[in-house]
């Protein structure tokens, strides 16, 4: 009997592990990765998706095109359940058997019981789900000439992470153009980009964060600190700052105020917080020697990796855990533990400007979207080589839109 090893979720993590495995494993094994899409996305460019400034056709990167099909089967569906104690996951399309199981699935928004968020605001979850932002925007930027609505063209963004300032920059960066299209004056559409810590991306320095709001406010975004959502209306949204409840206005909300682990771990028997399950040091999960969580389903307990989610952190884990699946193939044992190695952090504000630290240096500029485009496109060339890179990759000139 052959073991078979299932990885759940092709994103980052997931892929990753697929990959090394691929790249990698010598003995005899079912590998098989099952997920939702037949195509992996990079998530840290759905914001671009939203904006409309990277299509659809070059977000996509097809698993067939990328995987040798000899060593990993492919499955498309959707996880809904585990049943660890039968060693199988159940699907859509049926259940899926495993020796060794690979949890990938990802993140969800996590609206905090916040009311009217699941209603009204829009969340950068999925590919589709910037997809649907960039045509509810680009709809009401080309009606304004019917509707004459100035709250349509006033967008909302909760949240002042990476998500919700890097999309606020680019929306920033390409409204006088959607304001050209549509015959608009430029000073119409408002984004305001609220957030509740005191400032915005906290994981920053206090110098990298306020070169960043400098820049972002250059585009004519309003930032608010300290801004606590209270409620989610059709119209905007209730904020509470400085004591005072505001109502600020917008018919359009992102919510991108905060992120958990994905639904279906949530809701099954494996224990976890908010659908993230604390993992070991070798990134297993405590009940379970046989399943390992990647990425933003886990939550790494080891000091070497403890660190916010990100898709550094993701990729790492998925190539350490493909790694400790080929040693204990070839019946060797795993005995270094996963040590998350953090080169650094750049946020894109706009296509050719962003701030940063790489290696504990801050950097900002046309250096920082260098690096940014750099590190996209060093992930397509661990996945599909050169020619991925310039069918898909970012360059310093936009060719998608
Ligand atoms: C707009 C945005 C910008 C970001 N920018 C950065 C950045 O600049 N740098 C950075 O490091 N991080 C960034 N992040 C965070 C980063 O994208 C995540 O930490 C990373 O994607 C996590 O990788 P993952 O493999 O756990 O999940 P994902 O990459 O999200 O992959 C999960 C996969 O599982 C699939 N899936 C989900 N549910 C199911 C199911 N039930 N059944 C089957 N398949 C399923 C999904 O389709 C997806 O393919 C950003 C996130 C967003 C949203």
């Amino acid at each position: 009997m052959k073991p078979k090893i299932l990885i759940v979720g092709g994103g980052y993590g997931g892929l990753r592990a697929a990959m090394t495995l691929q790249e990698g494993l010598n003995v005899d094994a079912d590998v098989t990765l099952i997920s939702k899409h037949d195509y992996h996305y990079q998530t840290t460019l759905l914001h671009k998706v939203a904006i409309g400034t990277l299509s659809a056709r070059k977000s996509r990167v097809y698993f067939r095109k990328i995987l040798d099909l000899n060593k990993v089967h492919f499955i498309k569906d959707k996880i809904l359940s585990f049943e660890p104690e039968k060693k199988r996951v159940i699907g859509n399309g049926g259940a899926y058997e495993y020796d060794y199981l690979v949890i990938a699935l990802g993140f969800k928004p996590d609206d905090f019981g916040i009311k009217g968020v699941d209603k009204y605001a829009h969340k950068l979850s999925s590919l589709n789900a910037a997809l649907k932002l960039d045509k509810e925007i680009e709809y009401k930027f080309k009606e304004y000439c019917h509707t004459k609505n100035a709250n349509d063209l006033s967008i909302i963004v909760c949240g002042t992470g990476f998500t919700g300032i890097e999309f606020s920059a680019e929306l920033g960066s390409r409204i006088s153009e959607l304001c050209l299209i549509g015959g608009i004056p430029r000073d119409v559409p408002k984004i305001t980009c609220i957030g509740r810590s005191e400032r915005i991306l906290p994981m920053f320095n206090q110098k990298a964060s306020a070169l960043a709001q400098k820049k972002l406010e250059a585009f004519g975004v309003e930032v608010i600190c300290g801004g606590e959502v209270q409620e989610c209306l059709e119209d905007g949204v209730i904020i509470k700052h400085k004591g005072e409840i505001k109502h600020i206005k917008g018919n359009t909300i992102l919510w991108s105020a905060g992120v958990k682990g994905n639904d279906s771990v949530e809701n099954s028997c494996l224990k976890n917080k908010k659908g993230r399950i604390e993992v070991d040091a070798f990134l297993r999960c405590p009940q379970y020697e046989n399943i390992y969580v990647v990425g933003d389903c886990a939550l790494a307990t080891s000091r070497n990796a403890i660190h916010a989610p990100t898709a550094q952190l993701a990729a790492q884990m998925g190539d350490y855990v493909g790694k400790s699946l080929i040693k204990i193939l070839n019946h060797k044992e795993q005995k270094e533990i996963f040590a998350f190695k953090h080169r650094g952090t750049v946020c894109s504000i706009g296509h050719t400007d962003g701030v940063g630290i790489v290696y504990k240096k801050n950097i900002s500029g046309e250096i920082a979207a260098f690096l940014k485009n750099f590190i996209e496109n060093k992930w397509l060339f661990g996945i599909g080589g050169i020619k991925l890179v310039f069918r898909k990759g970012q360059f310093r000139y936009r060719t998608s839109n």
